[in-house]
């Protein structure tokens, strides 16, 4: 079932490229590793092709251990190219990009279970663990996969799977990566990049979340929260708060990880499960996600109230939903 849609799905997508006269290929604003690496093996291979091509994201804060991903300084934070094809990579949702895409063809290539299906073409596959996975099956047959794209989408995978941990890493993921070292991914170098390449402000500003560390319903909950005047402290930037709500959601007695950041324009809230589907619980708060890593933003306008009234809020929500027992 899945093959045959893809089939057709691969002939369309083939077709708007060719046809296409410039091309965009755009990732989700706070990007993480398998957006960029996503975007950027997608760009190797259709800068290959000889396309006309740009990679953008709208974030200027871009993550900077993955500064080694081939054609990372190609990225933009502007569209420049009008009236191009779009393909967009790894957002459930339009607004995930900042930009207004309004007219434009897209391609929309994903894995989130709460994808609006926004794209004139939709390859979204909620089971697969990164849109790495899911461009591999789409592109690989259609375009030879270099050393570069290789690189760039197993980087993705190793990302997005949490180094092959999370509950999708299926015998297809293994294949996939295998498939990818082979064409030229060099897996202890890529690996480097994330566990050995950390800024201070990074760990600096997790010692500071996991100081706010707070357990309710009995230790299943756990909300850390990341104020204006700690990031300002530790001169941490977006993409050194990845990672942190994983802490909370490490713990033997936790079901349920929150964390808040407070941004100058609203706060950032990130949710992990171990088990329960915590998308309900996104979608309910303007946002989404996958089942078990979910998130929202929410303005200073729509939460006017302190911190620590925000903390209790989310853990109130959290009760009225009944999504633990
Ligand atoms: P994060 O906690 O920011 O790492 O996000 C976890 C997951 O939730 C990611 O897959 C995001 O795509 C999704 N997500 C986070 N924030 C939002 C948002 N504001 N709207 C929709 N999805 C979001
Ligand atoms: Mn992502
Ligand atoms: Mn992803």
């Amino acid at each position: 079932m899945e093959n045959s849609k893809l089939q057709l799905q691969m002939e369309r997508v083939k077709q708007m490229i060719d046809e296409a006269r410039a091309i965009t290929i755009l990732s989700h604003i706070n990007p993480d590793a398998d957006t960029l690496g996503t975007a950027l093996g997608i760009f190797a291979l259709l800068f290959k092709q000889g396309k006309r091509v740009e990679v953008v994201n709208a974030s200027t804060q871009l993550p900077k251990h993955l500064d080694f991903l081939p054609f990372f300084s190609k990225l933009k934070h502007k569209i420049d190219f009008a009236d191009s094809l779009i393909i967009t990579c790894d957002a459930g949702s339009l607004d995930r990009f900042g930009f207004d895409l309004t007219g434009r063809m897209i391609i929309n290539i994903d894995h989130h279970i709460s994808n609006t299906f926004f794209g004139d073409v939709n390859v979204v596959f909620p089971n697969d663990a990164s849109t790495s996975q899911v461009a591999f099956k789409l592109f690989s047959t259609i375009y030879p996969i270099n050393a570069q794209t290789a690189t760039a989408f197993y980087t993705a995978l190793l990302s997005d799977t949490r180094y092959f941990t999370t509950s999708n890493v299926t015998p297809e993921v293994f294949d996939i990566a295998r498939e990818l070292v082979a064409r030229g991914a060099n897996p202890v170098d890529i690996a480097k990049n994330f566990t050995q390449r950390r800024s201070l402000s990074s760990v600096r500003v997790l010692e500071r979340a996991l100081h706010s560390l707070t357990l309710t319903m009995n230790g299943q909950v756990a909300t850390m929260q990341i104020l204006l005047e700690d990031i300002e402290a530790t001169g941490a930037t977006m993409p050194d708060m990845e990672g942190i709500v994983d802490y909370g959601r490490s713990l033997a007695t936790v079901e349920l990880a929150v964390l808040l950041i407070e941004l100058k324009e609203g706060w950032r809230v990130s949710i992990r499960s171990k088990t329960v589907d915590i998308t309900p619980l996104a979608k309910s708060f303007g946002g989404g996600g996958h089942k078990v890593a979910a998130g929202f933003t929410l303005s200073k306008a729509e939460y006017t109230q302190s911190a620590v009234k925000c903390h209790s809020q989310i853990a109130t929500q959290i009760t009225q939903l009944r999504i633990l027992q």
